[in-house]
């Protein structure tokens, strides 16, 4: 990794801030990431973000024609009637989604300030943030399994 003299390179490990031309953190020898690399983790950051949100709404789009469509076939001549369960189901997912789009949100709004941090807390971030998607996504499953009983 190229060192020029005076440029701004963060610590991975302990985020420690250092201008002067040397190869690994003086606290902790840890990976000293320039500019460039803290901007493109916080660029990767924004994408895997943007994926999940889409990812999120995908899936309500899934459970919505499934709830809707196959779970209790429409009757052509009454459409705006939907039966309670797969009204519920539907609010469900909705909710759901909305959850998943304001954690996705919050997550990349959260990248852009990690783009001056630590690629540490960025990993913890997405521990998180991964929880919150595979909880909803189990508690959406959980209730398909239910409710097709
Ligand atoms: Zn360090």
């Amino acid at each position: 990794m190229s060192t020029n003299p005076g440029e701004f390179r963060q610590c991975r490990k302990c985020a420690r801030e250092t201008y002067d031309p040397i190869e690994n953190c003086r606290k902790c020898g840890g990976e000293l990431l320039g500019e460039d690399r803290i901007r493109s983790v916080g660029s990767l950051n924004y994408a895997l973000g943007t994926l999940l949100a889409v990812i999120m709404g995908l899936t309500f789009a899934g459970i919505l024609f499934l709830a809707v469509f196959i779970m209790e076939p429409p009757k052509l001549n009454s459409v705006m009637k939907i039966d309670p369960v797969s009204r519920d189901l539907s609010i469900f997912a909705g909710l759901v989604f909305t959850g998943g789009i304001f954690s996705a949100g919050w997550y990349i709004r959260r990248a852009g300030r990690r783009q001056q941090e630590t690629a540490r807390l960025e990993a913890r971030d997405m521990t998180i943030f991964m929880a919150i998607i595979g909880a909803s996504l189990a508690a959406v499953t959980i209730l398909m399994a239910l409710a097709g009983e």
